[in-house]
């Protein structure tokens, strides 16, 4: 009897532990856990005028070896184009003097609340005020917090993501028209990718965004329910659609003054590596930047 007390405790404790492990990623996940920096950064003096910042800051899901090796890519491409980049995680530098010595800012995969309520207007006058901003993969979830950056910057409130498979490879299709040729230059009019694919509940293309690539839902499987019926009542409403046969995945706008390019695949370090992809964020950065 002692033994079965025993098993039986064992397995309480083991369910109680899985279940905070559990509780405490999907909290960090969808809500991220702040943690801010205010004290302006310690910038290098810059000798090109192609400056970019990029900005790999989680408090939520830190997508860790996609950053690391987008990070490569990002050095690689730099000395290819003329680009001159500081890589940082400190929010810091998100303050009106530091941001504009930057053409352009990077959101790489960055997750959760990462500025405060000052640094988000210094960072919104930027952008408005004449800035280009990439946003990265998770940089277009649900995690930010932020009213005015999903409506107004992304255009697109997220969703969810597929599960089942979960880096499921899928097709894409390209949209705009080679009148832009900073944005088309070198890209293909379809090519695979094995990626995380976001669903969003609004359509980028109702609001101001140009269309650069689309995804076929026809070639992954779009459900994003965990699968365990208990879970997926607690977290959300069925998660099993998608935005059906028009699902824009990579999209563009101007933002006053200002550019903004969203890339919305970007989970994977193979992704990085897609020579495709790797032309997309090329492109991205020129035409934001205007360079
Ligand atoms: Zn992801």
């Amino acid at each position: 009897m002692k033994i079965i007390k025993i098993v039986v405790l064992l397995i309480v404790v083991l369910i109680v532990i899985v279940g905070c492990f559990l509780g405490g990623f999907i909290y960090k996940a969808k809500k991220g856990i702040n943690f801010y920096s205010t004290a302006p950064v310690s910038l290098p003096v810059f000798t090109g005028d192609k400056t970019i910042l990029i900005f790999s800051k989680t408090n939520g899901f830190r997508h860790g070896a996609a950053i690391e090796e987008s990070l490569l890519l990002y050095k690689s491409l730099a000395i290819e184009n003329g680009w001159t980049l500081f890589l940082t995680d400190d929010a810091g530098v998100f303050n009106k003097l530091q941001l504009d010595k930057f053409k352009v800012v990077i959101w790489n995969n960055t997750s959760g609340k990462v500025l405060t309520d000052e640094q988000r207007i210094e960072f919104k006058n930027w952008i408005e005020g004449g800035g280009g901003f990439v946003g990265i993969h998770a940089a277009g979830d649900d995690s930010h917090q932020w009213d005015w950056y999903a409506q107004e910057v992304l255009q697109a409130n997220f969703s969810h993501h597929n599960i089942g498979a979960h880096l499921d490879t899928a097709r894409l299709y390209l949209e705009v028209d080679s009148t832009n040729s900073v944005i088309t230059e070198g890209l293909r009019d379809t090519f695979e990718l094995a990626d995380e694919w976001y669903c969003f509940y609004e359509n980028p293309r109702d609001h101001s965004s140009t269309i650069v690539y689309t995804v076929d839902e026809s070639t992954y499987d779009v459900n994003g329910n965990i699968g365990f019926p208990l879970i997926d009542n607690l977290l959300h409403a069925d998660k099993n659609w998608g935005m059906g046969s028009d699902h824009p995945i990579v999209w563009y706008h101007q933002q006053k003054a200002g550019r903004v390019f969203y890339v919305a695949p970007g989970h994977s370090q193979e992704t990085f590596r897609n020579k495709n992809y790797q032309k997309v964020l090329r492109n991205a950065i020129n035409w934001v930047g205007d360079f």
